[in-house]
């Protein structure tokens, strides 16, 4: 079965869960999971259950010390250079003949920032392995990324108790 690409975008809650959720389906069903996690903070609780499983890869960037609008040229720089070499190390997991589930998880951020070198992204999108199935997730994909995938899911925010002032709560948001 030909593998394809998703996107999980919008403003709402939703778009990583999502992601999890397909991984828990496709290894359900024999697949080798690969989550890289790009711009990520701080540990989120699912990581305790996906370090258990087997055949599933976790890679996760370095946590930047600030926000990305506040890094210097240098920082970004060795930042981009952290990105590229867990997207590679990413698809260095895929075997050509082995059925496996690839999710970037908030890559397009990464991308949007330039934070990733893109056309190694887009390449690899245009080129992957016909049995790699790919996620990618993020806010606002650009035009370029939606016409490359086959799922466009967008999760728009309806509601989301943070505008209440509620902070994310472990087990749900983290
Ligand atoms: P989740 O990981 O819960 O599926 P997400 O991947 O859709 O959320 P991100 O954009 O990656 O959300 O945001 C990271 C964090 O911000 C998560 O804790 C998420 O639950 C929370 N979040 C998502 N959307 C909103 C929003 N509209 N307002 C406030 N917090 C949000
Ligand atoms: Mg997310």
């Amino acid at each position: 079965m030909r593998g394809l690409i998703h996107i999980y975008c919008g403003d709402g809650k939703g778009k990583t869960t999502a992601a999890l959720g397909l991984a828990l389906r496709a290894s359900g069903s024999g697949y080798t999971v690969i989550l890289a996690q790009f711009l990520k903070s701080r540990i989120t609780s699912e990581l305790n259950v996906l370090n258990k499983m087997e055949r599933v890869v976790v890679l996760r960037g370095e946590k930047p010390g600030k926000f990305t609008w506040n890094l210097s040229e240098e920082e970004k720089t060795e930042l981009k250079r952290e990105n590229n070499r867990i997207f590679e190390k990413a698809i260095s997991y895929i075997e050509e003949d082995k059925k496996t589930l690839v999710i970037f998880d908030e890559i397009i951020g990464a991308i949007e920032k330039n934070l990733i070198d893109r056309e190694v992204v887009l390449d690899y999108l245009k080129t992957k392995p016909l049995l790699a199935e790919v996620v990618f997730t993020g806010r606002n994909p650009d035009k370029e990324l939606l016409s490359l995938a086959d799922y466009v899911s967008e999760i728009k925010k309806v509601k989301h108790p943070f505008d209440r002032g509620i902070k994310a709560r472990e087990g749900i948001e983290c």
